[in-house]
């Protein structure tokens, strides 16, 4: 079947809650993917920041290939191998003594673990930021800032209040003894890559030890090596009370996690909370295939130095306002509301990319990228950004 095939299908079987598909891709390798009709592309989109080693990496079908065919599933009566060493080492990832993990499948769940732990503070306010994405089932979505996807859903959850990202003060008026919880995203990923002032985090912590609010750091889009560390709130010195991870962690299977540290890792008691296929033996194996291989390999400190010439070089492109992000999370705004043109034309070059607003080019490739196809990405945005304007 080619693509045009697929599509006219797709519409015939799947909801119609994503809109229709811009191609139907069916194999890939390292960087690049296939479409049904064969056309190859250059992934700088990767899943939405969750291929963190590509297409197909061997690490990850050797870990997994050799997972599924000893045992697959165990359900949460039982203990396993793979399941244990991924939390020791997001444990020792986050070089808190008394953290203790919860694992899920989706960025959502992990934000409603997170949702059900603040409630056994004895607390039910919630604060968040104006045009945050924190995802989209009920709780999760009563913290998501977007106007556009909570209002038909409403009413969601009482007690959310939402402020200004970026203004500490904003925050201070909005946190008070009575919150159980402010999330944040380091960098706002669904919004367009949006980076707050430097000491920020550091401002929120402060607020949350002042009133006993639990401090979330929703590092879903910005964990696993993504910024160039292992969390996206790194950067900002501060050690958050909760850490939720999803989409790189499996290295494109579905694995989430919820990390609590210091007192609130003792928060939830037996009953209060599960998952079916959390802590999977599959998904575990996935996810420590790709912490091993990041690690080995060097690979953060590799983001870093793509980081600099991507932010270097793509400023000086004529159509390019500002362009802003940690590591391999970058946007770039454009100078006019041309990004759905300019992704359009990049897709035809050979190149796929998001458009996170009408203004914002979001990528987040694979950690794994080359150099010369960073060069690669460039030059051919440089051409769309011509292209489009003139
Ligand atoms: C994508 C995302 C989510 C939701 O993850 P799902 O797996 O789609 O449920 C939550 N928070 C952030 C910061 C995200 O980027």
């Amino acid at each position: 079947m080619k693509n045009q095939e697929f599509l006219n299908q797709w519409s015939t079987v799947m909801q119609n809650n994503y809109g229709a598909p811009a191609l139907a891709l069916v194999s890939g390798k390292g960087l690049l993917v296939k479409d049904a009709n064969g056309r190859q592309y250059l992934d700088f989109l990767g899943g939405i920041a969750t291929n963190v080693l590509g297409h197909a990496h061997p690490a990850i079908v050797k870990a997994v290939t050799k997972q599924v065919n000893v045992l697959g599933h165990v359900s949460n009566f039982y203990a396993h191998p793979n399941a244990l060493a991924l939390a020791q080492k997001l444990k020792e990832m986050t070089g808190d003594g008394d953290a203790r993990v919860f694992f899920a499948q989706s960025g959502a769940e992990a934000v409603e673990a997170a949702i059900k732990l603040s409630r056994r503070t004895g607390r039910s306010r919630m604060v968040a930021a104006q045009g945050a994405f924190h995802g989209r089932t009920m709780g999760a979505l009563s913290l998501t800032g977007q106007p556009s996807k909570r209002e038909p859903f409403l009413p969601l959850l009482k007690g959310v209040k939402h402020v200004p990202y970026g203004d500490i003060e904003a925050m201070r008026r909005a946190v008070n003894k009575k919150t159980a919880m402010v999330i944040i995203e380091p960098i706002m990923g669904e919004a367009g890559v949006i980076v707050p002032p430097p000491d920020y985090l550091a401002g929120i912590r402060q607020i949350c030890d002042a009133t006993g609010a639990l401090m979330v750091a929703d590092c879903v889009q910005t964990g696993i090596g993504r910024t160039g560390d292992w969390f996206g709130y790194e950067y900002s010195g501060i050690t958050p009370d909760v850490i939720t991870l999803a989409k790189g962690l499996g290295g494109g299977l579905p694995l989430s996690a919820m990390i609590a540290c210091g007192a609130s890792a003792y928060l939830f008691a037996p009953g209060d909370h599960g998952s079916t296929f959390g802590a999977n033996p599959i998904t575990s194996a996935a996810a420590l295939a790709t912490i091993n291989f990041i690690e080995k390999n060097k690979l953060m400190a590799a983001v870093k130095i793509h980081e600099k010439q991507l932010l270097q070089e793509i400023a000086l492109i004529p159509g390019v306002l500002e362009v802003r992000g940690a590591g391999l999370l970058i946007g770039i705004e454009l100078t006019k509301p041309l990004a759905a043109e300019v992704l359009l034309s990049m897709r035809d070059s050979g190149v796929l990319v998001n458009a996170a607003t009408a203004t914002t080019i979001r990528i987040a490739p694979a950690l794994n990228v080359s150099t010369s196809q960073i060069n690669s990405f460039i030059s051919i945005f440089r051409k769309a950004v011509t292209h489009v304007n003139s």
